[in-house]
């Protein structure tokens, strides 16, 4: 679906986006005074700690607020827990204490431990598992119980580094509004958005951080079109 111009719907949106919101310097990572978003700035993750946390981050966002995964992960933090051997040495219960916050935390707590035990027996370290081309990293990912397409995507893209596009619940509702599909198949979702993009790792980090601002601030479940900025281009706002 191209327009006058040649774009594609899809690029159209980023590039609407982007100059509504601005860069978003995903994923957010700790520096002294607190997790920081990094704009325009993507050497991130730059130690195996980071790297750890951006993964364990991706865990603990599930089915959950980043805010509340955000409370388990500083609490990680605070007991020295951004650590894949500390994770495996922590008894589970306490573990679960310690991610309450993050709601599901009898799962998360054993997610955290098969990620880590994973990286462990396989690779030693996260640099090592990321060493692998991205349809391994991929697939080795999926074999782990609990991670499935967004969370081994995010890891992929954001610790990993490596342009894979990230599909979520704010992508799905926006393209079935916008008009460009209706079924919520992620792999098919995914290909759309890498067809049309740029195969680029800085790309991609910001269209999907960018999708889910869009998401959190106006295409909600009852959506705030009035201020939205890609209300001229919106299938569901001139039917509405
Ligand atoms: S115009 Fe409304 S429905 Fe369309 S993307 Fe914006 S918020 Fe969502």
């Amino acid at each position: 679906m191209q327009d006058s111009s040649g774009r594609g719907k899809i690029t159209e949106i980023y590039e609407k986006l982007l100059a509504f919101f601005g860069p978003q310097g995903w994923w957010p990572v700790y520096s002294d005074n607190g997790p920081r978003y990094h704009p325009g700035d993507f050497s991130y993750p730059k130690t195996d700690i980071q790297r750890i946390e951006i993964a364990f981050g991706a865990i603990l966002t599930q089915q959950s607020s980043w805010k509340n995964a955000e409370k388990a992960l500083f609490n990680l933090m605070e007991h020295g827990l951004l650590d894949l051997e500390g994770i495996l040495e922590t008894e589970e219960e306490i573990l679960r204490n310690i991610i309450r916050s993050s709601g599901y935390f009898r799962q998360k707590a054993e997610r955290l431990k098969l990620f880590s035990g994973f990286v462990l027996d396989r690779h030693g370290d996260m640099e090592d598992l990321f060493s692998s081309d991205t349809k391994e990293l991929r697939r080795e990912l999926l074999s782990v119980k609990g991670i499935g397409n967004e969370t081994a995507d995010s890891i992929i893209l954001y610790a990993a580094k490596k342009p894979k596009f990230v599909v979520d619940a704010y992508t799905f509702r926006l393209i079935e509004r916008m008009g460009i599909a209706e079924e919520r198949d992620y792999d098919s979702v995914q290909r759309l958005f890498e067809e049309e993009m740029p195969k680029n790792l800085e790309i991609y980090s910001e269209y999907h951080a960018l999708l889910v601002e869009l998401g959190k601030n106006h295409c909600r479940k009852k959506p705030n079109c009035t201020d939205c900025p890609l209300k001229q281009i919106c299938l569901y706002n001139k039917k509405a």
